[in-house]
């Protein structure tokens, strides 16, 4: 059942609604989601594009898409159309404000420039180690760049020739000329532009310099307008950078800097360094994965968007830590799915029943609800024949008094079709229980007993003639820690569940899934949400299962 959300307030919504009550932003606010494009998105990025795409919708404003494609080595055109699929799956849309950092390029240079005329850039020689020594540490300062007081003059034509590709990778940075004393390292003169020599998948080799993320990114956000610049926590010691280089170039418009804090899930990773590890080092069959916090893997798993997006709103924003259960993000998928996903038959490990007392090459077909709380999802009709198949778990040879289900003797309801109870058993040659024969009681079609008696177990079923093949994945989470630890010296196995996707062959399925869609839910009555996977093939469907049940309307506890 859903319960009514109440939107939570969060203190970013707090700050937009006074920050728009004293008038400072007549022209209406703007936020940005300004991804990488070195990886496919993960939950963590759902939380940051709920939030930016959110509030802007909130409060009448505007939000960018923005590639923050400064470092070429590691991005490509196969992310950045990713991105933009995710983005829109989670059903926010950009509009017209597709951006990328790349396309200001010459605008960053140009700023770089003012810099440079205003002594407040120099272009320094030293290598990047020697940057790194000289830097200093949290409690003694850095030492000067022997370079810093190169003129204006010199440094612009120094800088000029780093653009035209007159020095090697490496040979020579811009930097700006802050203070190598202060006690936030980001101030002690950062580097703000690098050379290298890498085609850019936007810029092609048009630049073989490259701006920095620290400077890049506050103008990116005052050239866009953008109001309010949400980061994660992580940043909050660049703030006061962000605001430097503000303060030194005349921006087209004064943005802030805001931080919230991570999503990090239970007995996963959201670091794209992480699951590009977990990709490429073939743990998982790629970014979209079932068992990938990416939203890939997510959608292939059938986890449905609003589930993602509710989600993100439940776990809310703040500045503390924030690891949350995986539970939390299961209970919403189940939530989403369960007002509408149809209800079908699946035998995940069929046992093979025979109705001694049903004609022989006859077979009817049995109107079953899709929904049972739900009318308007309609009816379809199951076939009905002599041999069916169950779950093996749901008989039991010698069972316990609370066994619910099929045994010796016993009677089981059929769901929609009738009452079975079970006369013999046959065993292979190893002692295994091979196939059950029973005889039914016409007179219980649907499974009503009309003479009231009562019947406390009731199990699923598909006709083994009618039956279709799958293979059906079972999932578990891809790490054995709630909090997987990567050190440098940890083996990906040693910190792996090793269970993570179980593949049960030879399922049997009602024939209805034969026209189940890629990727759209339905739920197996009994056994869980599943949603057909791409890799399927016209013999043989693949079902992923996308989140078991917590709730079933059978009487007995399976397992
Ligand atoms: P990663 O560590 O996975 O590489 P990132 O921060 O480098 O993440 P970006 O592509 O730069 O990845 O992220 C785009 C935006 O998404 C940033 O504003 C970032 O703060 C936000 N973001 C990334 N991960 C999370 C997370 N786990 N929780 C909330 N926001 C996140
Ligand atoms: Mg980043």
């Amino acid at each position: 059942m859903t319960e009514d959300v109440v939107t939570p307030s969060h203190f970013i919504r707090q700050l937009i609604s006074k920050d728009i009550a004293a008038g400072r932003y007549p022209d209406g606010i703007a936020t940005r989601f300004p991804p990488e494009p070195n990886g496919y998105l993960h939950i963590g990025h759902a939380k940051s594009i709920c939030l930016n795409f959110g509030v802007a919708q909130e409060f009448g404003g505007a939000c960018f898409l923005r590639f923050d494609d400064t470092n070429p080595d590691r991005e490509s055109p196969e992310f950045v159309e990713s991105i933009q699929q995710d983005v829109r799956w989670l059903g926010f849309d950009w509009e017209d404000r597709l951006r990328h950092a790349s396309d200001y390029f010459p605008q960053l240079f140009d700023f770089a420039v003012g810099l440079i005329e205003g002594g407040n850039a120099y272009v320094c020689d030293l290598s990047a180690d020697e940057i790194r020594t000289t830097r200093g540490t949290l409690t003694s300062p850095g030492s000067n760049s022997p370079f810093r007081d190169r003129s204006p003059e010199e440094n612009l034509e120094l800088f000029n020739k780093m653009r035209a590709g007159e020095y090697e990778d490496g040979s020579r940075v811009l930097r700006a000329r802050i203070d190598m004393a202060s006690p936030n390292l980001h101030l002690r003169d950062p580097t703000l532009y690098r050379i290298r020599r890498q085609t850019h998948h936007n810029t092609g080799d048009a630049w073989c310099i490259y701006p920095m993320y620290d400077f890049t990114h506050p103008l990116s956000d005052a050239i866009e307008g953008v109001t309010h610049s949400l980061c994660t926590l992580e940043f909050e010691d660049n703030r006061a950078l962000y605001d430097w280089v503000l303060e030194h170039v005349s921006p087209p418009s004064r943005p802030y800097q805001t931080e919230f804090s991570r999503l990090s899930l239970e007995y996963t990773v959201v670091s794209k360094r992480l699951l590009t590890l977990l990709v490429s080092r073939g743990v998982v069959s790629g970014w979209d994965d079932p068992r990938m916090p990416t939203l890939s893997g997510m959608r292939r798993r059938g986890f449905p968007p609003e589930a993602i997006v509710d989600f993100c709103s439940r776990i809310g924003v703040t500045r503390n830590q924030q690891h949350v259960e995986i539970s939390v993000l299961e209970n919403c998928v189940r939530e989403a799915l369960n007002p509408t996903a149809p209800r079908a038959f699946g035998v995940l490990r069929p046992l093979r029943v025979v109705i001694e007392n049903y004609p022989e090459n006859e077979e009817e077909f049995l109107e079953a609800q899709n929904h049972p709380n739900d009318p308007s999802l309609g009816v379809r009709e199951v076939p009905f024949c002599r041999e069916i198949f169950i779950e093996q778990d749901d008989f039991m040879e010698d069972p316990p008094g609370k066994f619910f289900r099929l045994a010796p003797g016993r009677e089981v309801r059929l769901r929609y079709a009738y009452l079975v109870t079970c006369t013999s058993i046959i065993h292979d040659e190893n002692g295994n229980v091979s196939e059950v024969r029973c005889t039914y009681d016409p007179e219980t079609k649907g499974g009503n007993t009309p003479d009231g008696r009562k019947v406390k177990g009731t199990i699923h079923w598909v006709s083994a003639k009618h039956s279709l093949n799958a293979q059906v994945r079972l999932y578990q989470p891809i790490f054995k820690d709630p909090n997987p630890k990567f050190g440098s010296d940890t083996e990906l196995e040693q910190i792996l569940n090793p269970n993570s996707c179980e593949t049960i062959d030879n399922c049997k399925l009602e024939p209805s899934l034969g026209d189940a869609e890629i990727g759209r839910p339905i739920q197996l009555e009994r056994l869980g949400y599943f949603c057909v996977d791409p890799s399927s093939t016209n013999r043989e469907s693949v079902l992923n299962r996308t989140v078991s049940l917590r709730d079933t309307w059978a009487r007995v506890k399976t397992k």
